[in-house]
C-alpha cells in the first residue's frame, strides 16, 4: 500500500475534514460580516467527501477530525457521520464544535462513533461571550459541556484561543476548572491569518499566568496526542495544554492534511497553498487519478510554516480551512 508521505519524510495519517465554511457565530478574530460564504453547489457533497476519505484511508489515513465552519450546522451531518464511521481503517474519529447544537445531538454524535470532542470556548463570562461571538449563547455552550461531561466523554477538550484583550484575565479561571472537572483546557496561541488583532499572547506568558494558580507538572504525551504540551496541577482532575504554533511551532511532527468544504487539499494550515481536488473529482477522474492528487498535495507540504517570517502572505481565514 502506498502511504501518504511528504517530501520531508513525514507520514500524513491525519485528515482534518471541514464540512462547511459557514458558522452561526461571528467571533471577531475568525468570521466577520464581510465574509462571503461559498455557494452550496461549490461545496463537496457528502458522497464526494466519503469517496475522498476512502481514498485517503487507502493511503494510510487513520485519524479524522470533523471541523468547519461549524460542522453541526450542516444538514444531514449525523447520517454522514454514521457513514463515515463505517469506513474500515478509520481508528480515530473526532469533532471540533462551538457546542451550540451539541447538547441535543450528543446521542447521535456518540452513536456515530465520535470518540473525542473538542469544544471551543474563549470566555466564561456570558456578556463577554456575546461581545466576542455576536451571539448571546454562552448558556447553551456551557450546558453542552456539562451534558457531554455527564455522558462520560473523557477527555473533553476545551479550546481557548488566548487573546490579550479578550481573556487574559480569565486564563486562571479556565485553569481552575481542571480541579472540578476532568476537562483538558487547551490554550491556543492566536494565529494571525490575514489580519493582526493586535492582542496575541504567546505560551510563555500564558503559562506564567496559569502558574499563579499552582505548579504545573508535565504529563507525558502519547504518540497520538498532537501538538499540545500537556500539564496538570497536583490534585487536579483535568489537564492543561498549551498549543504554540507561533512560539514553538510543531511542524516537524505535523502529520496533517486538510480537506476544505470547497474541495481543496491544504497541506499546511498556515499557508495559502491549496490543491484543487473537487474539479478532478467532478470531471470524473478515476480513483487512481484522485489518489495521485492526494500524493501531489502531500508532496507540496512545506517543511515549516512561514507565519513568523511572512505573516502578511496568509489571506485564508480559519473558518474556510477548518481550524
Ligand atoms: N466551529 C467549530 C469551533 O468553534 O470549534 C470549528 C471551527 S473553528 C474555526 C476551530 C477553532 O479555531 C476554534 O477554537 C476557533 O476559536 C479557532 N480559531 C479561529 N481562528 C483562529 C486563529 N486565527 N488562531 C487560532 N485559533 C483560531
Amino acid at each position: 500500500m502506498e502511504i501518504l508521505t511528504d517530501s520531508h519524510n513525514r507520514v500524513l495519517n491525519y485528515l482534518r475534514l471541514s464540512l462547511t465554511d459557514r458558522c452561526n457565530l461571528r467571533c471577531f478574530y475568525c468570521v466577520n460580516d464581510s465574509v462571503k460564504f461559498i455557494p452550496h453547489n461549490q461545496i463537496l457533497r457528502y458522497e464526494e467527501i466519503l469517496r475522498l476519505v476512502r481514498l485517503s484511508v487507502g493511503l494510510g489515513v487513520s485519524k479524522i477530525r470533523i471541523t468547519g465552519g461549524e460542522p453541526l450546522l450542516r444538514a444531514g451531518v449525523y447520517d454522514f457521520l454514521n457513514k463515515l464511521s463505517e469506513i474500515e481503517g478509520i481508528k480515530d474519529l473526532s469533532l471540533t464544535t462551538n457546542g451550540i447544537y451539541l447538547k441535543e445531538n450528543l446521542d447521535k454524535i456518540i452513536g456515530a462513533g465520535i470518540n473525542r470532542l473538542n469544544i471551543s470556548l474563549d470566555t466564561l463570562t456570558p456578556e463577554r461571550y456575546k461581545i466576542t461571538t455576536g451571539k448571546d449563547l454562552f448558556g447553551k455552550v456551557w450546558d453542552s459541556i456539562m451534558a457531554a461531561h455527564d455522558k462520560g466523554i473523557n477527555p473533553l477538550k476545551i479550546n481557548v484561543v488566548a487573546i490579550r484583550n479578550l481573556n487574559f484575565d480569565e486564563l486562571t479561571s479556565f485553569a481552575e476548572l481542571t480541579f472540578k472537572y476532568p476537562f483538558h483546557i487547551r490554550f491556543i496561541e492566536y494565529m494571525p491569518m490575514g489580519e493582526d488583532i493586535n492582542g496575541n499572547l504567546l505560551t510563555p506568558e500564558i503559562r506564567s499566568r496559569i502558574e499563579s494558580v499552582g505548579q504545573l507538572h508535565e504529563v507525558e504525551s502519547g504518540s497520538g496526542d498532537g501538538p499540545a504540551e500537556r500539564f496538570k496541577f497536583k490534585g487536579a482532575k483535568g489537564e492543561i495544554g498549551f498549543i504554540s504554533p507561533i512560539s514553538k511551532h510543531f511542524c516537524s511532527n505535523c502529520n496533517r492534511l486538510r480537506l476544505t468544504a470547497s474541495g481543496m487539499l491544504r497541506p499546511c494550515l498556515l499557508s495559502d497553498h491549496k490543491i484543487n481536488i473537487i474539479k478532478p473529482l467532478r470531471d470524473g477522474l478515476s480513483d487512481d487519478e484522485l489518489t495521485k492528487v492526494f500524493l501531489k498535495a502531500a508532496s507540496f507540504k512545506q517543511k515549516k510554516h512561514l507565519l513568523d517570517s511572512s505573516p502578511d502572505k496568509i489571506v485564508s481565514k480559519m473558518h474556510s480551512i477548518g481550524g
